[in-house]
């Protein structure tokens, strides 16, 4: 399936129904009067926020949207029905805005089944029943429908994850997702694998949270070099971050500064949030040398960082938990200590 974050659509919501002309007409009642019904609203368009879908790909098949038209009134002042509404379906977490250039946010959709009213059908129309008057009391006269709104606006979704999982391409972010979740992120010793956020659900001791793995930075991704940046909104609404370091890269500090300088620049609050910091792969490295690395990642990001092994599963508990404590969720009695969600 292709990731697909933004996405422009069209939106029409329908003509109110034209209201009716029409007269009583009973077998012994010569002149009745008018009494054309009115005609129904035209249909709503909804926006609902949908849990389970977690990419705007839909959008990329259908870009217009238009609700039903209102039906007409009809004699013995019967009102038209109202036009069909119509209900967008989007993924939890989606922005709508406008079509600025995307730069006015009209709805965000952060809570699950959450159904908000966008665009109103236009009115019915009045009948004729409504323009009698004492010098007209035959009124042939009836409003149109009203038509609807048109809009087009933007659609962009920013995942609403607890955790976003940060650092350099490979440094083992994919592979911790898979390990901690039942997700099953695409796993390489190459960079730039994960080429769409992935999501994926951790338990620990009965508390759950959202862990969301973010395609790998690059230097220059807040200014568009690589993929990156453009999924740093991803992390916007994440509540902590995860920073993971490679203990077997040459320069463990130098990366977490990389990506820590990457954050900053992105701004939208990301360098404030909480972040815990993982030494990943520490199957591949001595003890000596994961307490040597840890030392000097200590020292310059000011807390010892968890060493952790995706591959046998070192660590992964703490990390988990420390997370969990972060998020200020209580533990669950009599849970699990730790399972793959
Ligand atoms: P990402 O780019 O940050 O998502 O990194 P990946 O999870 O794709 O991992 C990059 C490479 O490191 C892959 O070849 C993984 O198999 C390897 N890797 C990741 N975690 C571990 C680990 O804990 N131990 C070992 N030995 N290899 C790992
Ligand atoms: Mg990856």
């Amino acid at each position: 399936m292709m990731f697909l974050d933004q996405a422009k659509i069209h939106l029409r919501s329908g003509w109110g129904g034209d209201g009716c002309v029409a007269f009583r007409r009973e077998k012994f009642l010569e002149f009745g009067g008018p009494d054309g019904g009115d005609g129904g609203r035209g249909g709503h368009i909804f926006f609902e926020a949908v849990p389970g879908l977690n990419t705007l790909i839909d959008f990329r098949y259908r870009q217009h949207f238009r609700a039903g038209r209102g039906h007409h009134g009809m004699g013995g002042n019967r009102t038209g029905a109202a036009g069909a509404d119509l209900v967008i379906p989007v993924p939890v977490g989606t922005q709508v805005l406008a079509d600025d250039e995307a730069r006015t946010l009209l709805l965000d959709l952060v809570v699950a089944k959450e159904r908000v009213l966008f665009l109103r059908g236009g009115d019915g129309g009045k009948g004729n029943a409504h323009f009698r008057s004492a010098t007209n009391r035959a009124p042939r006269q009836a409003q149109k429908g009203f038509p609807g709104k048109e809009m087009s606006v933007w659609l962009r979704l920013k995942l609403l994850a607890d955790v976003g999982l940060v650092g350099l391409p490979n440094a083992g972010k994919s592979s911790f997702l898979n390990a901690v979740t039942r997700a099953n992120a695409k796993v390489g010793a190459y960079g730039f694998t994960t080429l769409k956020p992935q999501l994926g659900v951790a338990r620990s001791r009965g508390r759950e949270f959202v862990l969301a793995d973010i395609p790998g930075l690059i230097a220059g991704a807040a200014e568009g070099a690589g993929i990156g940046t453009r999924f740093l909104g991803h992390v916007e609404r994440c509540r902590c971050l995860l920073h993971l370091v490679d203990v077997m890269s040459p320069h463990p500090t130098a990366d977490w500064r990389t990506v820590r300088h990457e954050l900053s620049r992105y701004g939208a609050g990301l360098e404030a949030k909480p972040e815990i910091v993982l030494l990943t792969k520490c199957d591949l490295a001595t003890p000596a040398r994961v307490r040597q690395i840890a030392g000097h990642l200590a020292r310059v990001t000011g807390q010892p960082p968890l060493p952790v092994s995706s591959l046998t599963g070192l660590g992964l508990e703490t990390a988990l938990d420390r997370v969990a404590s972060e998020l200020r969720l209580e533990p669950q009695a009599g849970a699990a200590i730790w399972s793959p969600a």
